[in-house]
């Protein structure tokens, strides 16, 4: 059997260790995993913990994603769009509660109008944002899914700065079992690379647990994002949800098992990616009620407390047991901020919170990841 210390005292892990380490199930193992995890991170990153306060802006969506509860399929789905005035009033809040940034993420809609409202809510944010302990305004992150290339320099040009979209699965023959044809791996993967052409700094994820998902295929999943411009991860387990294709689809790992790959998942994407950012995802939540601190002590470093009006958020339902529907934003701001504390970590307050991962990229562009050892990486300083 692989030597669990020497794997994890590399300088640079390959597919067959990561593999190893996914699949870790004895708790002192995943223990050593988890603490050379919380190392990293302080090294690369710091233990403080950012907040983004999350706006889900509108249900309406015109993928039709197998897993996903507001597929344009849904029919049953009341659908929603915030008004100007809801989501000024949430940014407002995130501001003064000194979460430094905010997520605008939605389903996914191409047309012209809705491009135009995004831009305006953009420069109102920005504009309207700054306050004595929040010099710069708002930090911008959105999750609107796959846009033109103009699209995103538009909204990059309007003050936007960081952007989510999840790869889902880097396997191709998984991604179109889980998606209809006319999404394609290829589509997302161009669209990822135009965020980084548009300058966001780019996030992505997968989720974690999909049937007929191996840990080969993960951990390809984390040599994906060690060799492509990414500097943001979030990642949960799937979940599935009554009312879509795959509400139905036998699950070959129990709800436990899912969590404890996610968590490994987190773990490992930090050792191999190091200094970008990692979101403890509201998914985690859903399996156990302290989902997210755990994510936490396993290697992330964001959390995204939900800003949306409840009668909202009650409609932008991915998957069954979406945790906090019934807590208002007061609510959820001490629960978070709990959460950080019983995790041993401090929030900072009133700032972005970037990857250093970016700036690093930014400095050297010409030079890719994967060609040598990283400066600030373990075999370095
Ligand atoms: N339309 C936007 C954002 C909304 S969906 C976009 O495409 O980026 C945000 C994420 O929720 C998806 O990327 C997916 O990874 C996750 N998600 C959707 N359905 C899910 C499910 N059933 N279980 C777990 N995660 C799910």
């Amino acid at each position: 059997m692989a030597d669990l210390e020497a794997i994890l005292s590399q300088p640079h892990l390959e597919e067959d260790d990561i593999v190893f380490l996914l699949g870790l199930r004895d708790p002192d193992q995943i223990e050593r995993l988890r603490l050379r995890a919380v190392s990293v991170l302080e090294t690369h990153v710091g233990a403080s913990v950012y907040y983004r306060g999350l706006i889900e802006l509108s249900n309406v969506c015109a993928c039709n994603c197998y897993y996903c509860g507001i597929r344009s399929g849904n029919a049953g789905l009341k659908r929603f769009t915030l008004s100007e005035s809801e989501v000024m009033e949430a940014a407002a809040w995130c501001a003064r509660a000194g979460y430094g940034s905010l997520v605008l993420q939605a389903g996914e809609r191409r047309d012209a109008r809705f491009a135009s409202y995004v831009e305006h809510l953009i420069r109102r944010i920005r504009a309207e944002s700054v306050l004595e302990e929040l010099p710069q305004g708002l930090g911008i992150t959105l999750s609107l899914g796959e846009q033109s290339l103009e699209t995103y320099r538009r909204w990059r040009e309007a003050g936007a700065h960081r952007y989510l979209l999840r790869v889902e699965t880097t396997d191709p023959d998984l991604f179109a079992g889980i998606h209809p044809p006319a999404q394609t791996l290829e589509r997302r993967l161009r669209a990822l690379e135009h965020l980084a052409a548009a300058g966001f700094q780019v996030g992505t994820g997968v989720m974690i647990g999909i049937p007929g998902q191996s840990l080969i295929m993960l951990a390809r999943d984390i040599l994906f994002f060690r060799d492509h411009p990414i500097d943001m991860i979030g990642m949960g387990p799937w979940l599935p949800h009554p009312d879509v294709p795959m509400g139905d689809w036998e699950q070959p790992l129990s709800q436990q098992e899912r969590l404890q790959l996610a968590l490994n998942m987190i773990a490992v994407t930090r050792l191999v990616c190091r200094d970008i950012n990692i979101a403890s995802t509201t998914a985690l939540e859903a399996i156990v009620s302290d989902g997210r601190e755990r994510g936490l002590l396993y290697g992330a470093n964001v959390a995204m407390p939900n800003l949306t009006p409840g009668y909202a958020s009650e409609r932008y339902r991915l998957y069954e047991g979406k945790p906090g529907l019934e807590a208002g934003a007061e609510q959820c701001r001490g629960r978070l901020f709990g959460l950080a504390s019983a995790a041993g970590r401090a929030v900072a307050l009133n700032q972005w919170g970037d990857a250093p991962h970016f700036a690093r990229r930014q400095k050297s562009k010409e030079r890719p990841r994967a060609a040598g050892p990283e400066p600030g990486g373990d075999s370095g300083s």
